[in-house]
């Protein structure tokens, strides 16, 4: 027999299977023996009163042993012989439409710029050891995108439930654990990701598509208003309709599509730091007790937003138990995120620390630091091209502008500059900094002084803010790290809403986070996905 229950009860109980199983017999009154299997649905932890409550949905199968899968696996078929598509990018919106692609009968040809998930591990260690970014296979870069190092968080603010659903279960078809199927907050974490990714690639090389590293995409092949292919870095060509899933890191992609008269269009950011605790201290903080999270409760988490001067200043990203990475993608610029293993089992927890920018504030509050960082000479772009408004790139130029000017403070290494929280919030320079997660080192910086007014002040009064809301947040134990900028792309590709085409060039399917139509790694595979039909559907006509 099965049976579905709703339970809430406490961690000691929720995460521990023996005592689960325990109070599930209680509770249907049936021997402990009759409980074949439980299977967790949905789970989530109500920590608002001093006891910590966890809810749970299970699945209870009596007398009769589960079904095999909770899933049932996609069945791809072969595409060798059948008519190619382009896709450039391995990231998650590349990499779904890939194998959405094979479902539809086209064969995907995969044009990845960085290495295979694998190697890109030992570009990525380089950073940290010793100060070199590769500019093609980097924490952007490579077999699995922006997310293969990323804390494999699978969270969306997606409305519709079916198409998050598939792409679980995607995921779970390729190894992770069906725990995400049931998990309300799941999470694959970066120790798995790389296995699922070359699961992927797998598939799809199965199936008679193709996948090639180390093979950038420097232009598009066009016949008029139609795109015919692509062409690498090597001269080598790719024919086929093109899903460009790029990422919001590709800035030669944006300076091509720009100097191609490619219709793009500049969009608001959101730029600011690294906020970094111990993790202890958030568990105390968010479990509402000094014991913090004890033996059973995961590493707390939490979520900040606060309106200032007209500007949302919000956390983004949070890791518990997590690393604050040097995620750069290229020389020259210092860049952090955050990133948590599975365990979430580190001594810190962190999150980005945003202020909302929109392209009208580069007319205002932040055009001093803006011409004054174009007037390094290793700028790319020319000086008169801010004072443009209708330039697509200008919000891209904040990013370059301060993640350089980050570089500099930083002492033209990967170092971070780095400033206590309540210092920051003072105006007063650390003269020490504790112990932190980001491995190539922090420098003492005055964070307040040189990052753009604009967003310091905005950080300055959000922190007070959270400050009062949740006590000991603001503290001199948290640390500030320069600077958060790669929150998402500065540019979209215009496409249009019902064939998710390019406005103009025919073929061509602008498609995930760097074409501005997704943000975080589902929103991109399910991004990845509707283009991947959208071509399919434009072919069949
Ligand atoms: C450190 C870090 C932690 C993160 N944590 C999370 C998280 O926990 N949960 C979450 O949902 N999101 C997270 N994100 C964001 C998430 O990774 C992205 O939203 C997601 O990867 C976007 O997918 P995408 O396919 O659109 O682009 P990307 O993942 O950026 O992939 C784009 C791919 O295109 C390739 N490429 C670029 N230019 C070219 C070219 N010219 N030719 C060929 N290939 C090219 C790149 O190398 C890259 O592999 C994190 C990001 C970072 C950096």
């Amino acid at each position: 027999m099965y049976t579905s229950l709703q339970l809430r009860v406490t961690p000691d109980i929720a995460y521990d299977d023996a005592r689960l199983r325990s109070h599930v017999s209680q509770q249907l009154q049936v021997p402990a023996s009759a409980i074949h299997a439980l299977r967790l649905q949905r789970r989530s932890i109500d920590a608002r009163q001093r006891t910590i409550f966890v809810n749970l949905t299970l699945e209870v199968w009596l007398d009769e042993d589960p079904p095999e899968y909770t899933f049932t696996p996609i069945q791809y078929p072969s595409v060798t012989n059948a008519p190619q598509a382009v896709v450039v990018g391995a990231g998650p919106g590349g990499l779904f439409a890939a194998l959405r692609l094979i479902e539809a009968g086209i064969k995907p040809v995969v044009l990845e710029r960085g290495r295979n998930v694998r190697d890109r591990k030992r570009d990525i260690a380089r950073i940290s050891r010793e100060h070199i970014v590769d500019a093609e296979s980097n924490y952007s870069f490579g077999e699995g995108g922006a997310g293969a190092y990323s804390d494999g968080k699978l969270y969306t603010r997606s409305k519709k439930r079916g198409n998050v659903d598939r792409i679980l279960r995607i995921f779970c078809q390729h190894g992770a654990s069906t725990d995400i199927l049931a998990d309300a907050h799941p999470h694959i974490g970066t120790d798995r990701l790389p296995g699922i990714i070359e699961a992927m690639r797998r598939t799809i090389i199965d199936c008679g598509g193709e996948v090639y590293f180390e093979h950038r995409v420097d232009a598009l092949i066009l016949k008029g208003d139609l795109v015919a292919g692509v062409v690498t870095q090597n001269g080598k060509e790719f024919q086929g309709p093109v899903i460009l899933a790029t990422g919001h890191s590709a800035r030669d992609v944006y300076r091509y599509l720009r100097k191609s008269g490619i219709e793009i269009e500049q969009k608001g950011i959101a730029v600011g730091v690294r906020l970094e605790h111990p993790s202890a201290l958030i568990d105390q903080i968010q479990y509402h007790r000094r014991e913090g999270r004890g033996k059973y409760l995961p590493a707390a988490e939490y979520s900040m937003v606060q309106q200032v001067e007209g500007r949302g200043v919000y956390s983004f990203c949070m890791c518990p138990g997590g690393f604050v990475v040097p995620a750069a993608s290229g020389p020259g610029q210092v860049v952090v995120n955050g990133m948590s293993p599975s365990h979430r089992g580190s001594k810190w927890s962190n999150s980005g620390m945003v202020v909302e920018t929109r392209p009208e504030d580069l007319d205002d509050g932040l055009k001093n630091f803006l011409v004054e960082a174009m007037n390094d000479s290793e700028f790319a772009d020319s000086h008169s091209d801010i004072d443009d408004a209708s330039n697509p790139l200008r919000m891209m130029y904040l990013q370059e502008a301060l993640e350089r000017a980050t570089w500099i403070q930083g002492g033209r290494r990967q170092t971070a500059p780095a400033q206590r929280m309540a210092d920051f919030v003072n105006g007063r320079l650390s003269d020490s900094l504790p112990s932190t997660s980001y491995i190539p080192g922090l420098i003492p910086s005055p964070l307040h002084f040189w990052m753009p007014k604009f967003v310091t002040q905005r950080l300055q009064e959000g922190f007070r803010a959270f400050g009062r809301k949740s006590r000991n947040f603001l503290t001199n134990e948290a640390i500030l790290i320069a600077s958060e900028t790669r929150t998402s792309a500065p540019v979209r590709i215009l496409r249009h809403d019902e064939n998710l085409q390019h406005v103009r060039i025919a073929g061509l399917f602008p498609c995930g986070e760097g074409a501005g139509y997704a943000g975080g790694i589902v929103s991109a595979a399910i991004d990845g996905e509707r283009c991947a039909e959208a071509l399919a559907e434009w072919l069949r006509r």
